[in-house]
């Protein structure tokens, strides 16, 4: 791809926003960036690119800025049918993400991870795999360092094991796995996509470059993942936790097993995943299907599994107060994680529940709520819509911050219940982001193990 000299639009002043800006500028182009924030809210990026010559245009999209340009890069965070790149459709502009831009001078072969739940989990566990099997592999998109920054670092001998959203994959044109992987596909999002249709179809884009060498992952047990392997170019390899598969890995005998047409390899014991939850024997049923795809010794993948640790705000332990136990799992900003947390605690559980709503339902938690659910504390924006749709499933406390609810849920849980943070929502009305949310939330776990509620309350 050639940028020398062309006028190129970074839209949107994010971390993968600015990173594409400063490589191609570092590639000659001359570069534009435009964000609709202000100034004040978009942290410090903006001095180092200035520096470059680069200019910046922030707290609005002047219409001649759309107007103006070669090629317009623009971030996960934009939706694309925002006016100014309708418009600049419109004009014929060429419009592609950071993802895109990255794949067009990416060495080596790409491994994407997509799914409405697990990516992050899944990515970060593909790469341990292949680094311990002595691949060489980098690790990036959606999960933090974008696309763009593993270039430079990137070799055609490599692997290059990439989370993808929803998002970005709307925006891809030429992007090209060769191992793709959805883990499953639940409503998400549904605020910015409309549809759920829309929603698997974005997803579907996973599969759209892909040819007979290259092959696909999928989950079995999820219907929105069969339907959409219907006619796809790559070799299928199922996951299954309910079913033996033909093709894939699946569960036997409390092992994981690994089979094709070669035959079969028993992998690993269920039993050796120090992950809680089934959803996450799923994730690693992916990375397992990943992990042999690329070539890596199963004793290897079996190693890198044993070592696995929960990343950080996904159904994270954070202590032991009173023989309560408290779960940080602030990235259940959707339903579904929100049941697989549930689905996790057999019993006495005390949930947190909100934030900022993403168009969901919140009364399919209601089966799950009745059976293991001792109270809900509701926080945020949602809490109003989250109390109406589960009424009667459990009692409900109104706790408007994350802080009381910490406080109330201590106050009433008992020796042998847990305390889980899964909200169902996103995290914007109260806190910077999830990570955010999640800090706040074990801040508030610690400082009870400093004052214990004792006595009385319980
Ligand atoms: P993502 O990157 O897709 O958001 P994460 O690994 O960060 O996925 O996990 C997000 C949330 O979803 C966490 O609450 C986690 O416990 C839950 N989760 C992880 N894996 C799965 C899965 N396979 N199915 C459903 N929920 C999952």
């Amino acid at each position: 791809m050639q940028v020398k000299d062309k006028r190129i639009l970074v839209v949107g002043l994010g971390k993968s926003g600015a990173a594409a800006a400063l490589f191609l500028e570092a590639k000659g182009a001359r570069v534009t960036v435009s964000d609709s924030k202000p100034q004040t809210q978009l942290g410090g990026l903006i001095p180092q690119l200035l520096d470059k010559g680069i200019a910046v245009e922030t707290g609005v999209h002047g219409e001649r800025t759309f107007r103006d340009q070669d090629l317009i890069v623009v971030s996960p965070g934009v939706p694309v049918d925002a006016p100014s790149l309708t418009q600049a459709r419109q004009l014929g502009i060429k419009i592609i993400g950071e993802v895109e831009l990255a794949s067009r001078y990416l060495q080596g072969k790409i491994i994407a991870i997509s799914g409405s739940n697990g990516k992050t989990t899944t990515t970060t566990l593909a790469g341990e795999i292949l680094a311990l099997a002595g691949k060489k592999v980098l690790v990036g998109g959606n999960i933090g360092t974008p696309v763009i920054d593993l270039v430079g670092g990137s070799s055609p001998e490599g692997w290059n094991v990439l989370e993808i959203s929803s998002f970005q994959l709307e925006t891809i044109e030429t992007f090209h796995p060769a191992v793709s992987v959805i883990l499953n596909i639940t409503p998400d999002h549904l605020d910015r996509h409309r549809t759920f249709e829309n929603y698997v179809a974005a997803k579907a884009r996973i599969f759209e470059n892909e040819t007979a060498e290259d092959s696909a992952v999928l989950n079995a047990d999820d219907p929105a993942c069969v339907s959409v392997s219907e006619g796809i170019k790559p070799n299928i390899f199922w996951f299954s936790r309910k079913k033996e598969v033909p093709n894939g890995a699946f569960l036997r005998g409390g092992s994981i097993v690994w089979k094709t047409s070669a035959g079969e390899t028993n992998v690993l014991a269920v039993a050796d995943i120090p992950l809680k939850g089934s959803h996450n024997v799923e994730n690693v049923l992916a990375a397992v299907a990943v992990g042999m795809l690329a070539g890596c010794a199963p004793e290897r993948i079996r190693e890198a599994v044993k070592r696995f640790k929960a990343v950080e705000h996904r159904l994270e332990f954070v202590s032991r107060t009173n023989g309560v136990d408290y779960y940080n799992d602030s990235k259940a900003t959707n339903v579904d994680a929100t049941m697989k947390a549930l689905e996790s605690f057999p019993a006495n559980i005390h949930i947190i529940l909100g934030g900022k709503d993403k168009g969901s339902d919140y009364s399919v938690l209601n089966t799950l709520l009745r059976q293991r659910a001792k109270r809900v504390y509701t926080i945020g924006a949602a809490a109003k819509k989250i109390e109406e749709q589960i009424a009667g499933a459990a009692p409900i406390e109104h706790c408007e911050t994350l802080a009381k609810a910490v406080k109330s849920a201590s106050a009433r849980a008992v020796a042998g219940d847990v305390v889980v943070l899964a909200p169902a929502c996103a995290s914007f009305d109260q806190f910077e982001n999830y990570e955010h949310r999640g800090r706040v939330f074990k801040e508030a776990v610690f400082d009870l193990v400093a004052q214990p509620v004792g006595g009385g309350a319980r």
